[in-house]
C-alpha cells in the first residue's frame, strides 16, 4: 500500500520531548495520519508514496496552536486603541458588539480570522465568542482543527439577550456540536470571567462541561482591577475564589493568569489548571505580565494565545513566541529564562495539551494526525541557520510559513489558501466594516 504523501528533504522538528532537529528528514502520511517519521537513511524500507513533496531543506514542524482567540473580533481590529481598558471595553467594544454582532458578523469575522491563522501557520485554535454556531461553521469550512466555545456572561449578550438563558444556549450549542459537528471541532463553553459571571452561573457551566468531559475556558486574573474587585466581593483572590467554587481542575483552561501570587500559583498547580499566556494582549491593554517562568517551574501546562484581534491586533503566534521569549528575560533581568526551545514547545506540544488534544496533535509522531507546517528557510533573514528554535522565535515571521496541512489535507500551498475564498471573505468583511465605520458610536460628537 503506497502512502498518500511523503514530505521529504526537510529540516524536521518533531517537538517530541528531548528530540533533536533531523536533517534530511521525512514525514509519511496515510489518510489523516502520520505513519512514519525519520531521516533519509530510514526511508529505504518504506513503500512508495502517491505524492512526493521535496522540501529542499525547508523546516517542517507541527502546526502552531492558538490557545485563546475571539476570532470574529478581527472585524473590530484597530477600531479603538491606546485607551484605558475600562473605556476601551465600555465605550467601544461592548457597544460595537451590541450593535453589530450577529450570525453573519461572526461567520464572516471567523472566516477572516481563519485565513489569517492559516497564513500564519496555526493548525489548531481555541475560539470563544457569541453566536459560536457561526464560528464553528466557519472553522469547519476552513479545515482548521479547534475548540469552539460559546460565551457565557451574566449580561445581555449578542444572541443571548436574556442572560438567564446563557447556560441553556451553551448547552444547546454543545449538544448540536456532538450531534452534527465536523470531527475536527470540539464544542464547549467559555465563561467570560469571575467578575462578569455569578457564582451559580460559574458552577452550572463547570458542571455542564464536567458531565460532558469537555474543557472549561475562562479569563482569569487578567487585570489588577479584577483582582481588587473579586477580593472586595469575596475576600479571596480570583484564583482562590474559583477554587472555593470547585471550578478549578485539569480540564479548566485559564487565559491570562497575570495577577497570581505564590498562593494562587500553588492552587493552580495543585489543581492542574491549564494556562494560556497572551503576552501581546497583556502588554497592549497594560494588564501586566504573567509570571510564566514561575508557573512553568511549578509544572503547569502552558500554551500561547493571541486573544482577540481588537486587543493585539493580529492573530500571529510567531509574534507571541517572540514576545514570550523576550518579555520574561527583561522583567527578570535574566536572559536564560524562557529558552527558544521551551517557547516553541508552548506553541506546539504544550498548546495541544492545554486543549486536551495532546494525543491527537502538537508533535510529529506516528499515530497522531498530520497537522504540520513548512517554513521557508531560503530567505535573507533566516540565513545562516545554526539553531532552528532560535530562528522560529527570534528571526522568523508568520509570512515565512509556506505550506500548511491539517488532518492530512493541505490548507495552504505556496501561501495560496486552498479551502477559503479570500476575495469573497475580503469583500464581505469590508462591507461589514463600512457599516461599523459609519455609525455614530465610531465617531462620537
Ligand atoms: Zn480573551
Amino acid at each position: 500500500m503506497p502512502f498518500d504523501h511523503l514530505i521529504h528533504q526537510a529540516l524536521l522538528l518533531t517537538m517530541e520531548p528531548r528530540s533533536r532537529p533531523l536533517a534530511h528528514g521525512f514525514v509519511a502520511i496515510q489518510g489523516t495520519e502520520i505513519v512514519a517519521v525519520g531521516q533519509a537513511e530510514d526511508r529505504e524500507n518504506l513503500p512508495p508514496a502517491r505524492q512526493y513533496w521535496d522540501m529542499n531543506g525547508d523546516l517542517v514542524m507541527p502546526g502552531l496552536i492558538n490557545n485563546h482567540c475571539h476570532a470574529a473580533m478581527t472585524l473590530f481590529r484597530g477600531l479603538a486603541d491606546d485607551l484605558p481598558l475600562d473605556e476601551w471595553l465600555q465605550q467601544h467594544i461592548f457597544p460595537a458588539e451590541a450593535r453589530w454582532v450577529d450570525y453573519e458578523f461572526v461567520y464572516t469575522g471567523t472566516l477572516l480570522a481563519a485565513a489569517e491563522l492559516i497564513r500564519g501557520g496555526v493548525t489548531a485554535v481555541a475560539d470563544a465568542y457569541f453566536w459560536e454556531t457561526a464560528a464553528r461553521q466557519a472553522f469547519a469550512e476552513s479545515g482548521l482543527r479547534g475548540v469552539a466555545a460559546q460565551g457565557v456572561i451574566d449580561f445581555p449578550a449578542p444572541g443571548v439577550p436574556n442572560p438567564t438563558d446563557n447556560i441553556r444556549v451553551a448547552q444547546e450549542f454543545i449538544d448540536s456540536g456532538s450531534a452534527s459537528s465536523p470531527p475536527l471541532i470540539t464544542s464547549t463553553l467559555f465563561c467570560h470571567s469571575p467578575y462578569t459571571c455569578s457564582a451559580p452561573t460559574l458552577k452550572q457551566a463547570k458542571d455542564l462541561t464536567r458531565q460532558r468531559g469537555l474543557s472549561f475556558f475562562i479569563h482569569l486574573a487578567e487585570t489588577r482591577w479584577e483582582e481588587a474587585q473579586i477580593r472586595r466581593q469575596t475576600g479571596l483572590s480570583p484564583v482562590a475564589y474559583l477554587d472555593s467554587l470547585g471550578i478549578l481542575d485539569e480540564m479548566t483552561v485559564a487565559a491570562h493568569a497575570v495577577w497570581v501570587d505564590p498562593a494562587d500559583q500553588e492552587i493552580l498547580a495543585r489543581r492542574g489548571v491549564k494556562i494560556c499566556h497572551c503576552p501581546e494582549c497583556n502588554l497592549k491593554l497594560a494588564s501586566g505580565v504573567a509570571p510564566i517562568p514561575d508557573l512553568l517551574a511549578r509544572g503547569l501546562v502552558i500554551g500561547l494565545g493571541t486573544d482577540g484581534a481588537a486587543s493585539n491586533n493580529n492573530l500571529n503566534i510567531f509574534g507571541e513566541m517572540n514576545l514570550a521569549a523576550k518579555l520574561h528575560k527583561a522583567i527578570r533581568l535574566d536572559p536564560t529564562v524562557m529558552s527558544a526551545r521551551e517557547v516553541v514547545e508552548l506553541a506546539t506540544s504544550k498548546g495541544a495539551q492545554v486543549l486536551d488534544l495532546g494525543e491527537i496533535t502538537g508533535t510529529l509522531t506516528p499515530g497522531k494526525c498530520a497537522d504540520l507546517i513548512v517554513v521557508n528557510l531560503h530567505q535573507p533573514h533566516l540565513t545562516p541557520l545554526y539553531d532552528p528554535y532560535s530562528h522560529l522565535v527570534y528571526a522568523a515571521a508568520a509570512s515565512d510559513v509556506q505550506h500548511v496541512m491539517v488532518h492530512g489535507r493541505w490548507l495552504m500551498l505556496d501561501r495560496r489558501l486552498l479551502t477559503l475564498d479570500w476575495p469573497t471573505i475580503k469583500r464581505k468583511a469590508l462591507a461589514l466594516a463600512e457599516r461599523i465605520n459609519s455609525t455614530a458610536a465610531r465617531f462620537p460628537a
